[in-house]
């Protein structure tokens, strides 16, 4: 079974395009989503934690998101402290997850798949293309949030350019292309390639 990986830069429409792939019954891991799963749900990972950030990160037994982004904001130790936590568990939680499907490929959507070194577990990658203008106005439009708020993030970032350079194949995910028939066409590339 193949293991591809969905990247592509905020907004860029990671979750769209793997919803398409999910329409094709190609089973997806959301790595941001398991990443917050298991903040909450592993002990190990909840004492790494409280120990970075204190008794304050957790609060009802749940992660105090509002408290952990104003701390690491101003300090990117943390930061990076709070990812050597969390990149490397997740990475183990994909891996368990993709061997345990029984599709010919699957695919795990994460922002950091170079940033936190999970290339190396994947066979192929897939990058979206997004005009940066268009990401940040489908991204104040999702979250309401400001410009400024998006560029915040998106600077934690590594460049985009870099990115793609990396990836084995490019969606572009514009005003002008369709989405869906270039999922269609990668999906039949990629049950070529594991049905060899
Ligand atoms: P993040 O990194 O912030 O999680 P993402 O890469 O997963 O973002 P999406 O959430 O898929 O991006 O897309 C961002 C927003 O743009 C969403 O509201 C989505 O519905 C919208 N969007 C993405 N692609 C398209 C498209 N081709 N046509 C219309 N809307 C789109």
């Amino acid at each position: 079974m193949l293991k591809i990986g969905l990247t592509g830069g905020i907004g860029s429409g990671k979750s769209t395009v793997a919803a398409i792939f999910n329409v094709l019954s190609v089973p997806i891991y959301y790595a941001d989503k398991e990443a917050k799963r298991l903040m909450n749900e592993n002990n190990s990972i909840t004492a790494s934690v409280k120990s970075l950030f204190g008794e304050k990160s957790y609060s009802e037994g749940l992660l105090n998101r509002q408290f952990i982004a104003s701390v690491i904001f101003n300090n990117p130790e943390k930061r990076i402290e709070l990812n050597n936590i969390i990149h490397p568990a997740t990475i183990k939680d994909a891996e368990h997850w993709m061997n345990a499907q029984q599709s010919p490929y699957c695919i795990k959507e994460a922002a950091l798949i170079f940033e936190s070194q999970s290339e190396n577990k994947l066979d192929f990658i897939i990058g979206i293309h997004s005009p940066i203008e268009l990401r940040i106005k489908r991204v104040i439009e999702r979250d309401g949030i400001s410009e400024n708020e998006v560029m915040q993030r998106m600077q934690v970032q590594m460049n985009e350019e870099e990115k793609l350079k990396k990836c084995d194949f490019i969606i572009h995910n514009n005003e002008s292309t369709l989405l869906i028939p270039q999922v269609v066409e990668l999906h039949h590339q990629l049950l070529d390639i594991a049905n060899k």
